[in-house]
């Protein structure tokens, strides 16, 4: 069996994991020729998938591009907008002035200068993203990333998407069907066959209508329940409860006032007194909800929450019934294990603050993707560097959303003062926040490849909510250096403002007449 190739993949589940992961391995290896691995999508008619998940990073260009569909039919088809990062509000102290950006675009000469030093030595009054970086100011005016003339998946502003879920499924499983060459099986997986060999290893597939599915390879991405790897394995699942309280989400799709209302550049999240709100602007319509941990609140006070945001925020006075979502954040001990892997929501889950589900699902697919083993003799190999690089990556998703908590200045919910107890605080983030009191963050601290969270990141949030790093004064020469890149941010921004188009003005362009291909 080690010596036996793999040439048949079968996935299990058709939401985002599913077919984000059939896409990126049918377009690397060809599946639509005879030639190329074969990837067989099963499906349940009876689990619809979850359906949210609306926020993408800027790696989704990347990923469509790469499986071949245009930019165009993307947003006209899955309702998409763009995102150019995060808003922050309330989350140092609660005040109407409290709000900081995590954009997307890096520092102006990120790694040239220490703007950190240059920014609290000269200009501590003014916000650090404000400073270093143009975007906040396209985000502030409802600026779109590009222009209509700049091709597909190009940028003038580093942007992601904001999409809806369902529709984005639904748009990949056409393509994947259509032009991959995937085959789609609808039908509810009943068991699971082991090798007759003793090997452990699954064989096939039961499902209700087609029989047993055999294949060389089991991706599972059969949502929470994580039908292969949790169940069937039993791979452990590590609880991160007490770092991350939220399990919880309340989510409400709303109206614009008008057709012509203005569509954010950015997500916005609001702090409650026991969790966050996310608000995401699509063209048509905007997705609102309250993720809350359950030990901290009740589901109805987070709901008249909810309902208070919305109202205060341009919506309507009655809404529809929250749909409510439970979630335990964590993830598996492993990914990959033996001959199947998990990607999605069935290798774990973490609130989404940062929207890093998808991105998580864009890496695994890749590096499955590129590193797929040729026979079953180098699997597990595969597998050891797998589960070393996403137990790595989850960790540090982990330590970057807890940053957002442990920096508040909060005090006045159980929430917030249970989530600056140290014993909530992973031991490498503690270790870091010390360091980072004599030095900014900086490549030193996150030295792997494709780290998930660059350390720009990190000093966005840092010095959004206020952290201080005692940094010695600058030589001139430096502070003369740091000065130069604010002033080319200033200068960047205030081009960016005059020549982009607003976010719905490019939307309604590139719905009536399209975008120009690459
Ligand atoms: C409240 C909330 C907000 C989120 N926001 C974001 C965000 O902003 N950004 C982001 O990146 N991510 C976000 N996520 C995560 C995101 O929704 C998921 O990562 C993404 O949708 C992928 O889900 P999935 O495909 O793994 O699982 P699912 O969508 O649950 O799909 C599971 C699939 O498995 C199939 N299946 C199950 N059992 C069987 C069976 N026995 N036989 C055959 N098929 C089966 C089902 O039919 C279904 O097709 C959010 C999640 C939540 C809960």
């Amino acid at each position: 069996m080690a010596s036996s190739a793999i040439k048949h993949i079968i996935i299990v589940g058709g939401g985002s994991a599913g077919w984000l992961t059939a896409a990126m391995i049918a377009a690397e290896h060809q599946s639509a020729l005879a030639s190329g691995l074969q990837i067989t999508l099963i499906e349940s008619p009876d689990i619809a998938p979850i359906g949210v998940g609306e926020g993408t990073w800027p790696s989704m260009r990347d990923t469509l591009r790469k499986i071949g569909v245009s930019e165009t039919d993307f947003i006209r088809e899955c309702d998409a907008s763009f995102k150019q990062g995060s808003r922050f509000d309330g989350w140092v102290n609660g005040a109407a002035e409290d709000y900081y950006f995590h954009p997307f675009v890096l520092p102006q000469g990120y790694g040239e200068a220490n703007l950190v030093a240059g920014w609290q030595q000269q200009h501590a009054s003014v916000p650090f993203a404000d400073l270093v970086s143009f975007q906040p100011h396209l985000c502030v005016q409802g600026k779109a990333p590009k222009q209509a003339s700049t091709p597909e998946f190009a940028a003038v502003a580093n942007y992601g998407y904001h999409l809806d879920a369902g529709k984005f499924s639904e748009f990949l499983r056409k393509h994947c069907i259509s032009h991959l060459g995937v085959r789609h099986v609808l039908d509810h997986v009943v068991a699971i066959n082991s090798h007759s060999n003793g090997s452990g290893d699954i064989a096939s597939l039961q499902t209700k209508l087609h029989g047993s599915l055999a294949g060389d390879l089991f991706v599972d991405c059969s949502g929470m329940q994580s039908l292969l790897l949790g169940q069937h394995f039993g791979v452990a699942f590590l609880s991160q409860k007490h770092v991350l309280f939220n399990d919880t989400a309340l989510a409400v799709q709303i109206p614009y006032p008008d057709e012509n209302s203005a569509i954010a550049s950015q997500t916005i999240s609001t702090a409650q007194d026991s969790g966050w709100i996310w608000d995401i602007g699509l063209p048509t319509r905007r997705g609102i909800g309250h993720v809350y941990s359950s030990t901290h609140t009740t589901d109805e006070l987070a709901e008249l929450a909810l309902r208070n945001y919305i109202q205060k925020n341009g919506g309507p006075k009655d809404i529809t019934t929250p749909r409510k979502l439970s979630f335990q954040p964590g993830y598996r001990q492993q990914f990959w294990h033996r001959n199947c892997v998990a990607i999605g929501l069935s290798a774990g889950f973490i609130e989404p603050l940062e929207a890093s589900a998808l991105a998580l699902v864009e890496l695994s697919a890749t590096m499955l993707s590129e590193q797929m083993p040729v026979t079953r003799a180098a699997m597990d190999i595969a597998a050891r560097r797998f589960n070393d690089a996403f137990t790595y990556r989850w960790e540090r998703v982990i330590d970057f959303l807890k940053l957002h908590y442990v920096l508040t200045k909060r005090t006045d919910t159980d929430y917030w003062r249970d989530n600056c107890r140290t014993e909530s605080i992973p031991e490498r983030l503690r270790e870091l926040m010390l360091l980072w009191r004599q030095h900014s963050p900086s490549r030193y601290d996150f030295i792997r490849v494709e780290e998930i969270f660059p350390s720009a990141s990190y000093q966005y949030v840092l010095y959004g909510m206020g952290f201080q790093t005692e940094i010695p004064a600058m030589r001139t020469d430096k502070a003369e250096r740091a000065a130069a890149y604010f002033r080319e941010a200033a200068t960047l921004a205030d081009k960016m403002l005059a020549a982009l188009p607003g976010n719905r003005d490019l939307i309604g362009h590139i719905v009536r007449h399209g975008l120009h291909k690459i």
